[in-house]
């Protein structure tokens, strides 16, 4: 079990001290990442965050979370489990200013391709694993193949379900 205390973190110290926080909590407890999506939503997901340090002094932030939300199809319009798997690494900066320097460096092409997390003294970890999962839901969830589907829809080639990430991945820096 994880109190409600236990979910505030402090990255930077969290980072520092290589510390580990994880849980189990109810699809349904994450109110944004619900908006839009289908009710009731009665899975679980089992989250982590865990803080880092690389070799350069740069502390990070690894977030992980597991399991499955109810979303439509927007092919078939029925209801389908759909199961996410987020894994992302935030590097943590400890002011706007640095943000932005960060920013003008890759804009100059010389920046990395890490996403930047400006760390707040007292941050929700469950938040942080929030935003992970709602950047995670494709915003047109489709059925690999629909049950009862369309006549023309499927030829039973289907290369499987796209990833949610790709086109995810280009809009969600910082
Ligand atoms: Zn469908």
């Amino acid at each position: 079990m994880v109190s409600s205390n236990s979910r505030l973190v402090d990255p930077l110290e969290f980072a520092r001290n290589g510390r580990v926080l994880q849980g189990e909590a109810p699809v349904a407890g994450f109110a944004r990442l619900c908006e839009g999506l289908p009710t009731p939503q009665d899975g679980k997901l089992d989250w982590r965050l865990a803080g880092r340090m690389d070799g350069q002094g740069g502390a990070w932030l690894d977030v992980q979370a597991r399991g499955r939300v109810r979303v439509i199809c927007q092919r078939c319009l029925q209801a389908m489990d759909l199961p996410l798997d987020v894994v992302n690494s935030l590097r943590l900066l400890r002011t706007q200013e640095e943000l932005e320097a960060m920013d003008a460096l890759e804009a100059d092409g010389r920046g990395g391709v890490a996403e930047y997390l400006v760390a707040e003294d007292r941050m929700d970890g469950l938040d942080l694993v929030e935003d992970e999962l709602i950047l995670a839901v494709p915003y047109a969830p489709m059925h690999a193949a629909c049950p009862g589907g369309r006549p023309d829809a499927d030829d039973g080639s289907d290369p499987g379900r796209p990833s949610p990430f790709a086109a995810l991945e280009r809009l969600k820096k910082h």
